[in-house]
């Protein structure tokens, strides 16, 4: 989730040691960026119903089919 300066307005990667160390305008708070495209929502009962499940118990899901039409 990227950072945006409440300062300068400049979006920074979450991993991005600015985020921490602060802005180079000299800001030292950040914003959050919630996206709200791109996101997936999951129906994960589908997912995990059925022959996906494997003996072992892990889940055997195809992905391909999953995030079809995503
Ligand atoms: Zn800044």
């Amino acid at each position: 989730m990227p950072h945006k300066c409440v300062k300068c307005s400049t979006t920074y990667e979450n991993d991005d040691p600015v985020v921490i160390d602060g802005c180079a305008c000299g800001a030292k708070v950040f914003l959050y960026i919630r996206s709200t495209e791109g996101k997936y929502t999951l129906d994960l009962d589908a997912l995990f119903t059925g022959d996906a499940r494997t003996d072992d118990g892990k889940y055997d899901i195809d992905v391909d089919a999953a995030f079809k039409g995503m």
